[in-house]
């Protein structure tokens, strides 16, 4: 349909003007209501025509494949047809689009350490999101995970802030593409600016206990790095932080973010924080004030609190904001848009949709993905099981078969899209389907356990918002029949592989565990199953480290596959058959308890010992570790230099050799412990690391760089220095000090 007041082209739909003069044109027809409707989000499972059309909103999210095409011919009947930003959660792949290449999870790609392969992972997925008419991605997400009870670690790249930095910069490379006028570029976001995931108790979105000293520590710096590299959204979190949520935050926002890193993309909130300033954290009386508050801060995007509309009307109204409030959010709107060319094309679900999205190439690196991503956590020399031999192997576990579940969250099965059920199985290799396939072997199925059960919230199934409470988990009893049937197989064949770990239920916002346990009837299958003396081979295929019962200390081995995506059950078959060598190595640290939490490896110095009376601190894998199915050994730590200045870097060397039969992609960890530190704290930390091919029997000399300039502390006044004095520089396989080589310089 035609708008009956546009019958020229005016200068904002001409291309050949410069953006700035197409967005001070248009700015400069829109009424306050359109200005402010450019700065809502909302939701396009509700009223799409109230939120096109009265509330004139400028984004939508949650969009199923045909309302996308409704919300477009909505648009075209608004007075000045500005196009909408259509935005979705595509964290690991195109989450919610039927028949989209799923990948592993994040922090299941973080465990390859591969910046690269991460980037072509979201290159690949900027592809088929931008053929579907989706232009905006949520992610990467770029939380550091430091209790493993909170819910949403598998969404985050892990512990460490270097290795967020590197991957968080791939991945938004990778989605954002050569620039955004590229069809094939999506907006990519930082979130969740930041320390969301310090969360208490691993509580989701409670108060965060964290200075800015803290702040600027560990929590920012992978902020900063995808400012200043262009990222082009920051989502705020949910937290608040000394009293005051990161919407409302102006020292955050404006001091450091737009001040200090100089960043000019847009910030959008989080899930109705503005609205929950009112009705969950109380800080605000209603919504004209929360909304006034948020506009005064710097919020450009205000996601799914439609009251904003009238929320802000009545501000200004009240005299709680100026008319002119709007027009730099807008402005910083309608530019993306203008960059996009969505003026000129709303880049609609396209013709060659078919021909792109779930594409044999993307399998392809899918494949590639879930390989690199896969743990090897123990192997007692079982593993890789005998190819070529034929060989009897039971395949047990409530997860061995469980396709939905390989996925986890933000993916088809997950919940937060009423469109779609899950992904196509015929699209998904359970762990069952990738052991059919290996030739010569025969193969056995029993489920072995249950997990769980679901109850309503006695509270009541939906919170004050509307929004669904999760329901509660109620843990099933071992139930004999099954363990029996799982024990027969076990014992009428060579080997078993048994996977179990965690289901969505347990997995993602409002759903932290209180325990880190197995739940169900999982630790007495695998008690069962190791008591019938036949190897097993434990795969944990869980979002999150978890706590394996004291028997799987007899396990012939352990794999740690985070939801590994559509390709993992041939993955983990591929690694298991020794058709490939595992090389993932940890992204975040494994408790032995619950109760050792934290666990990650940075921790500061200074404490009464390092254990428990009843129990040790150490973790029961670490940062870092990983096996191969190769022996390796460093030695020969050189530096060139000893004794340096800031400017300088850092130059080493170590001999790294496969000592075994089979070949190694090592992943060269490079720490850097800083001796005496004005102020406290951590003993080492992650610098940087290569990762090398090594043949059976090859050595080779691995060349290190760093720059002295990184060996930085954050003083007691907030700033980020190299402080003069002896440094270690420690180079080996994972973060535990028994395993690194040491290497003394003095930076004068
Ligand atoms: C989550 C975000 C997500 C948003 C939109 C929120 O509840 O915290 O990570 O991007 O919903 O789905």
């Amino acid at each position: 349909m035609t708008s009956p007041t546009l019958t020229t082209t005016l200068p904002y739909q001409d291309p050949a003007l410069p953006i700035p003069e197409r967005v001070a044109d248009l700015l400069g027809r829109m009424t306050l209501e359109e200005k402010i409707g450019q700065m809502l989000q909302l939701d396009a499972r509700d009223d799409l025509d109230d939120h096109i059309l009265r509330r004139l909103a400028g984004s939508i999210l949650h969009t199923s494949p045909e309302r996308i095409l409704r919300a477009n011919e909505l648009t075209a009947e608004t007075r000045l047809r500005i196009p909408l930003l259509v935005a979705e959660d595509c964290i690991h792949g195109h989450s919610f689009w039927p028949g989209a290449t799923i990948y592993p999870t994040q922090l299941g790609m973080a465990a390859s350490w591969d910046a690269e392969l991460l980037e072509r992972v979201a290159r690949a997925t900027a592809e088929e999101v931008a053929v579907t008419g989706i232009h905006w991605t949520f992610s990467p997400v770029l939380c550091i995970s430091r209790d493993l009870r909170w819910g949403r670690v598998s969404e985050t790249f892990g512990e460490d802030p270097f290795l967020i930095g590197e991957l968080a910069s791939a991945m938004v490379r990778g989605y954002q593409g050569d620039g955004l006028d590229d069809p094939t570029a999506i907006l990519a976001t930082a979130k969740h600016f930041a320390g969301y995931s310090e969360t208490q108790g691993g509580r989701d979105a409670s108060e965060a206990d964290i200075s800015r000293r803290k702040l600027r520590s560990w929590f920012l710096p992978p902020f900063e790095r995808v400012a200043r590299e262009g990222c082009r959204s920051f989502m705020l979190g949910y937290q608040t932080m000394d009293g005051v949520p990161i919407t409302t935050n102006e020292w955050l926002l404006s001091d450091v973010l737009r001040g200090e890193w100089g960043y000019t993309g847009t910030l959008i909130t989080d899930w109705d924080n503005v609205g929950r300033m009112v009705w969950e954290q109380r800080i605000q009386p209603d919504i004209a004030h929360a909304a006034a508050a948020a506009v005064r801060a710097g919020n450009d995007m205000i996601m799914t609190t439609p009251g904003f509309f009238e929320g802000t009307l009545d501000a200004v109204a009240q005299g709680l904001l100026v008319e002119d409030a709007f027009d730099a959010a807008a402005a910083r709107i309608l530019t993306l848009k203008f960059e996009l060319g969505l003026f000129e094309d709303p880049r609609l679900p396209g013709v060659e949709l078919d021909a792109v999205v779930g594409s044999a190439a993307h399998a392809e690196l899918n494949l590639e993905m879930a390989r690199r991503s896969i743990v090897l956590l123990e192997n007692n020399g079982v593993l890789p099981l005998d190819a070529t031999a034929p060989l009897r192997v039971a395949v047990v576990g409530p997860l061995a078969d469980d396709a939905q579940t390989q996925l986890g969250d933000w993916a088809g099965g997950s919940g937060q899209a009423g469109w779609l059920d899950g992904q196509p199985r015929d699209m998904i290799t359970t762990v069952r389907d990738g052991l059919q396939g290996v030739d010569g072997w025969s193969v056995v199925y029993a489920r072995g356990a249950d997990i769980l059960t679901l109850e309503e919230d006695p509270q009541g199934a939906f919170f004050p918002d509307h929004q669904p409470r999760p329901p509660v988990v109620k843990p099933c009893a071992p139930d004999e029949a099954l363990i029996a049937e799982a024990v027969a197989a076990a014992s009428a064949s060579d080997v078993v592989v048994a996977v179990v770990g965690d289901r969505i239920e347990l997995v993602g916002e409002g759903r932290s565990t209180a325990t880190l346990e197995l739940i169900g009837g999982q630790n007495a299958l695998l008690d069962a199953l190791i008591a019938t003396g036949k190897p097993v081979v434990v795969v944990l295929l869980a979002s999150k480290p978890l706590v394996l019962p004291a028997s799987v200390q007899q396990a012939a081995a352990v794999i740690w596959a985070a939801n590994p995506g559509m390709q993992g059950g041939r993955a983990l078959a591929e690694i298991i058959a020794g058709a490939v060598e595992p090389s993932g190595r940890l992204p975040i640290s494994f408790a032995q308890h619950v109760g050792q939490q934290p666990t990650y490896y940075n921790q500061i110095r200074g404490q009464h010992g390092d254990r428990y009376a009843d129990l040790t601190q150490s973790p029961a894998w670490a940062f870092g570790e990983g096996r191969s199915y190769t022996t390796v050994e460093y030695s020969d730590l050189v530096l060139e230099e000893t004794v340096l200045c800031v400017s300088d870097t850092i130059v080493g060397h170590v001999t790294v050799s496969n000592t075994g039969e089979r070949p190694v992609r090592e992943t060269v960890q490079v720490y850097v412990r800083d001796a005496v530190t004005s102020v406290s704290w951590t003993d080492k930390e992650l610098k940087a690391y290569r990762q090398v091919d090594i043949e059976p029997g090859e050595s080779v000399r691995v060349r290190l760089e760093l720059p002295v300039a990184d060996c930085t502390i954050v003083d007691a006044a907030g700033i980020r220095l190299v402080e003069p004095g002896a440094f270690e520089l420690l180079v080996g396989p994972s973060s535990r000090d028994e395993v690194l080589l040491s290497a003394g310089f003095a930076v004068s």
